[in-house]
């Protein structure tokens, strides 16, 4: 791919909505305030974007209640037909979303062509759900009496998202809410907010009606969300984000009994037994540590390598880490971007110094780079011990812990050792061991020799402190749908 110039850049960020879209309209908050969005490859400020305020919170679910019967009514057909339109308009635009999203988050540019290409399927996949919801007929044990089961719209729903996949996570909720007749309050994280607005100014164009989804972008989620959330009007709340805020919100939502979809923090282990193919292995861990520079819930966050092979492993996989190329994600060949902002920067360093102090070795990276924007270097440690605090906390970044085990039984124990279950990876080739092993292991997914498990055709979620329910795949859509049954007597 060749570099891209910066008039380029410039046309994709100021071609950018930057309103908050509300019932249709394009607008700016109410108070007039507007927040920064910067490049975090520089540091340097994008451009600004509206800053919803409580009122406009307020606008924006009234949009959705009003939309929400009309919306219902509609036939699944051309709601489905709005998704696939969708669909099509973002593999249309996607060099322009891909640039705009490297430019507010940072990862580069093929990857953010990746993130626009999974995030559309979600639109593909549900458009396909839509017109698939299915009831039931039946009679009653005693025979007195018939049972109709229908499927009908949860109502207006609330999504939160992350900045880390900035239209993936979205579009992984829009795109059931919308197959199921829901309308939606959709906040995205704040440090990336123009990919979110371009899907909305895709689903304008795609035909949503007005107030079917509304975009709100505060820099004051807490103050803007928790009234929308106790209102009583929205139905229910699906979050994507960390295991602490999602805490507070499943709180929250306890005042009215919403429904919620949590899909919150994980802390996957990578597993590699002595008897697994090992440059597989190092393919698998390069995919499931560094996609997104290691910035994904789903990242490796403990490599546990058994004894016999570890030096092997851990040489091959310094190696492939010490070739990547660091760098703007808009310049040529660049495959590990910035971390999004200096905290999150600070953060994995904080981890690393923290993890040698406890004694492990450092075996490439280990310092951040001097110099603009909020780059850390792929890093390998090598014998990290259980008292280190990236064992039990989130690194999302580009660092790769490896720990050594001895037998079956302690790297499970090890495994399982965290009060997150998002995901786990298992390499070995016996095939009885690595169906005992994923059956023992306490997570919503496991990926059996291979390093990526994320499919919009599969169910995504955890178990433990990872979350509540399911995104994608054929029960993603049950998530925005309750169940009515009508009792006949015959
Ligand atoms: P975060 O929890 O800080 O923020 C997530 C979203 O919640 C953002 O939009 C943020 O503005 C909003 N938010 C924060 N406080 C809020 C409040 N009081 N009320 C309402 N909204 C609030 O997480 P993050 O740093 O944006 O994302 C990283 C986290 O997300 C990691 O823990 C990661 O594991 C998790 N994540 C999970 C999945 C998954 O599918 N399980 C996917 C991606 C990211």
């Amino acid at each position: 791919m060749s570099p891209v110039s910066q008039e380029r850049e410039t046309q994709v960020i100021d071609a950018a909505p930057k309103q908050l879209y509300i019932n249709g309209q394009w607008r700016d908050a109410r108070d007039g305030r507007v927040l920064e969005v910067h490049d975090p490859s520089t540091g340097k400020v994008l451009c600004t974007v509206a800053n919803a305020s409580p009122e406009d919170g307020w606008d924006a679910l009234k949009a959705a209640q009003a939309a929400q019967g009309d919306f219902a009514a509609m036939p699944p057909r051309q709601r489905a037909n709005i998704l696939m339109r969708a669909f099509e308009l973002m593999h249309e635009r996607k060099d322009d979303l891909a640039l705009l999203m490297t430019l507010e988050m940072g990862k580069p540019l093929t990857d953010a062509a990746g993130e626009v290409v999974y995030a559309a399927e979600f639109f593909r996949h549900f458009a396909e759900e839509a017109t698939r919801i299915s009831g039931g007929y039946q009679d009653a044990p005693a025979g007195n009496a018939r049972f109709l089961i229908r499927k009908e719209p949860v109502g207006p729903s609330l999504l939160i998202t992350p900045w880390n996949f900035p239209l993936a996570m979205g579009t992984r909720k829009i795109g059931p809410a919308i197959a199921a007749g829901c309308t939606s309050v959709l906040k995205p994280a704040e440090l990336t907010p123009l990919s979110m607005l371009a899907l909305a100014k895709i689903l304008e164009d795609a035909g949503a009606p007005e107030g079917v989804v509304n975009i709100l972008v505060t820099s004051t989620s807490g103050k803007v969300m928790e009234p929308l959330i106790r209102s009583g009007i929205a139905r229910k709340l699906s979050f994507t984000g960390s295991t602490p805020v999602g805490k507070k919100l499943l709180e929250q939502c306890a005042d009215k009994v919403l429904r919620t979809s949590m899909e919150l923090g994980g802390n996957a282990a990578f597993v590699v037994f002595e008897d697994a193919d090992l440059d597989k292995a190092v393919d698998g861990a390069m995919q499931a540590k560094m996609r997104n520079s290691g910035e994904a819930c789903t990242a490796a966050n403990r490599i546990f390598v058994h004894r016999s092979v570890l030096q092997e492993f851990s040489e091959k996989l310094a190696q492939r880490m010490a070739e990547l190329k660091v760098g703007r994600g808009v310049d040529d060949g660049v495959q590990v971007g910035p971390m999004v902002d200096a905290s999150q920067r600070d953060k994995v360093k904080e981890l690393v110094d923290d993890a040698v102090g406890a004694g492990a070795d450092v075996v490439v990276g280990g310092e951040p780079a001097a110099g603009e924007g909020f780059f850390y270097p792929p890093t390998v440690l090598r014998n990290v011990p259980r008292q280190a605090r990236m064992w039990t906390e989130e690194i999302f970044g580009p660092v790769a812990p490896l720990t050594p085990f001895d037998t079956e039984a302690e790297v499970l124990e090890l495994v399982n050792d965290t009060e997150y279950g998002l995901v786990n990876y298992v390499y070995t080739n016996d095939l009885t061991r690595a169906l005992r092993v994923a059956e023992g292991i306490e997570s919503g997914m496991v990926g059996l020799n291979q390093g990526v498990v994320s499919n919009p055709a599969a169910p995504f979620g955890g178990v433990k402190e990872s979350g509540l329910g399911r995104e994608g795949g054929d029960t993603g859509i049950d998530e925005f749908l309750e169940t009515k049954y009508i009792g006949i007597a015959m």
